[in-house]
């Protein structure tokens, strides 16, 4: 379910808690709430940055460069150094 962000809309005045925008966690078929739970004034999905989790790769990379090693298990007990 994404988490999506609302706030009162422009030259709306608001409460606290739409004036500093409120997330909902939304099932996708849900529809968008067009006034504030709190107080009732218009409001509009605000656009946020994707959760997207870097690639693996980058986290290896990072651990490489910070001196960091990765070892793979070849046997029980047994393992082979990657980098
Ligand atoms: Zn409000």
């Amino acid at each position: 379910m994404p988490l999506r962000e609302y706030s009162c809309g422009p030259g709306t005045a608001g409460c606290a808690y739409c004036r500093l925008g409120f997330e909902l966690l939304e099932t996708l078929a849900a529809t968008p709430p067009a006034v504030c739970p709190r107080c009732g004034a218009p409001v509009v999905r605000r656009l946020s940055a994707p959760a997207v989790p870097p690639p693996r790769g980058m986290f290896l990379d990072r651990a490489k460069r910070a001196g960091f090693h990765q070892l793979k298990r070849v046997d029980r007990g047994t393992y082979e150094k990657q980098f």
